[in-house]
Formats: structure tokens, sequence, C-alpha cells
């Protein structure tokens, strides 16, 4: 009948939810707008898509001072906008962009990458699904072609703690690449507005690892 949100008891609670919870939520906005992209849509449709933008915005405005307050447990004012985006808007938005039985604009290629993951054994009792899926809109954004976002997330995800490379993951790049052939097959990207392609896959992770060899150099 109700929900309730108490931001005192969040604040109160281990940061690693709070953490994934950042990863799914950015998320949201990528993969609201690119599986939706060029479509004519119904009106609750678009109003999701468009209220996603809050999923993001909030995060990048206050999600590393969110974290700070959470590990000092200080219910503040930046924690209550991340809380808001991760649960009011997120919940919001996933009922609005749901299309039909069969197929929906919430997903997209960061679960699918997080999805495929899970295929590795025991991956699921030691990695978080929205810190993955935090990891996973990075190839996203690198399959989408959308460079200035790819470093906006990167510094993003490195001011919040979020995986930014598959070490991070404990996963090897030789593990990966026999991961991204499953990758095309998963649900999350069966309706998207273009291929996702092996070849596509792997320029992808190639692109993230060159980012990532900058950091070490620095
Ligand atoms: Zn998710």
């Amino acid at each position: 009948m109700h929900a309730f949100i108490n931001t005192a008891i969040i604040a109160a609670a281990p940061s690693q939810y709070l953490w994934a919870g950042l990863g799914d939520t950015c998320a949201k906005y990528y993969e609201a707008t690119i599986s939706s992209r060029g479509e004519e849509l119904e009106h609750f449709n678009a109003l999701g898509v468009q209220m996603s933008r809050q999923c993001l915005d909030p995060l990048l405005q206050y999600g590393a001072q969110a974290m700070a307050d959470n590990r000092n447990r200080h219910c503040s004012y930046a924690l209550e906008q991340t809380v808001l985006a991760v649960i009011v808007t997120t919940g919001l938005v996933s009922i609005l962009i749901t299309r039909n039985h069969t197929a929906d604009y919430n997903s997209g290629l960061a679960h699918s990458v997080f999805y495929t993951m899970t295929t590795l054994p025991h991956f699921e009792e030691t990695h978080l699904h929205g810190a993955v899926v935090g990891f996973g809109v990075l190839p996203l954004l690198l399959c989408d072609g959308q460079m200035e976002e790819v470093e906006r997330i990167y510094q993003f995800n490195q001011a919040v703690g979020l995986p930014v490379s598959l070490a991070q993951l404990e996963i090897s790049p030789e593990q990966m690449e026999s991961l991204l052939p499953l990758i095309p097959k998963t649900k999350d990207v069966a309706h998207y507005p273009y291929p996702v392609t092996v070849p596509m896959l792997k320029q992808a992770f190639a692109q993230l690892e060159a980012r990532n060899r900058l950091d070490q150099n620095i």
C-alpha cells in the first residue's frame, strides 16, 4: 500500500548498497534513451524516457558527496537527492517505459554485459548487480560512439569508486573475449536501435583498455 524511504536508515546502512544503486541508476538514463531512440513513443513511454534524465543528473551532481556522507553516516541533502534518484525516479521511469509484455525500453547493453558476466563461476557472490551495470555503461557508450559521455561516466565511476576496468571485476581480457559472443544474444539488447555485434564489442573493450592504460601512466 505504501513505500517509505527513511534516509536516516539509509545513511546508517553499509555504503556498498548506495554505491551499487548509483551504477544501476546511471545506466537507466542511457539504456532508456538508446533503446527508444528514433521511435514514435506512446505518451507515457515518452514521459518515462524524458524523466530518465533525472536518474543521471542528480548522481553526477551529488553522487560522490552522497557516498562520502553515507560512509560517515551523515544524512545530508546530497544523500537525499541521490536516494530520490535511485529509488523514486528510477521506479517511476521503469513503470513508464515498459512497452508491452515482450519488450520494453528498460534495459540495454549495460545489463547485457552484467548478465553475461554472471555466467562466470561465483561472479555474483562477489559482485553486486548495480556496480557491474555501472561498469557496463562504459562499453554501452563506447558502442554507441558517445565519446564525451564515456569520459564523463569514466570520471564519475572513479569519483564514486565504481569499476572502470575488467581488472577491477577480476576478469581477464581473454575471459571477456570468450564472453563477447553471448552479449548480442541477451534479451536486454533484443530491442535496440542497431544490432550489437561481436566486432563492435571487441572494439569497445579495446578502447576501454586503452583508456585504462592512460590512468596507469599518470
Ligand atoms: Zn539493473
